[in-house]
């Protein structure tokens, strides 16, 4: 299986309300991705004040299988610094599925999908209307 490279984004994009995720989560992402696979990982992702992706929220009765994750919403919608999904592709490939497109336009406004084999390479991150969009990896604080 061949190394995923990403291809280089044709502009810049700032996400609202989000201006990056932590390091430290990124490797969270990382290390639940490659502990669950072949299955898929999911999760939901919150920002901190800064607007700082930095929390990764495990909602029960999320399902992990073999096929997409399934993520359930109904309690999150209450919490502003919800700002959408994250989930893995066993596959080399992190582009949305029509599944994925259509979760991304009902929820959030920032979502990521890590494939294999799950490194700081390996992910793209999308808004509501499944285009990719720059988030910056921030250092985190010790
Ligand atoms: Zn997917």
């Amino acid at each position: 299986m061949g190394m995923f490279r990403p291809m280089p984004l044709k502009k810049k994009e700032h996400v609202k309300g989000a201006l990056g995720i932590s390091e430290r989560l990124l490797d969270s992402i990382i290390k639940a991705s490659k502990s669950t696979y072949p299955n898929e990982f999911g999760a939901v992702l919150r920002k901190n004040r800064d607007g700082v992706i930095d929390e990764l929220l495990m909602l029960p009765g999320t399902i992990s299988g073999n096929r997409h994750a399934e993520f359930r919403f109904y309690m999150l919608h209450a919490d502003r610094n919800v700002v959408g999904t994250v989930h893995s592709h066993p596959s080399p490939y992190p582009i949305p599925s029509d599944a994925d497109s259509s979760l991304f336009s009902n929820f959030g406004y920032c979502h990521i999908i890590i494939a294999y084999p799950y490194n700081e390479n390996s992910w793209i991150a999308y808004d509501r209307n499944s285009k990719r969009i720059t988030l910056k990896v921030m250092a985190s604080k010790q």
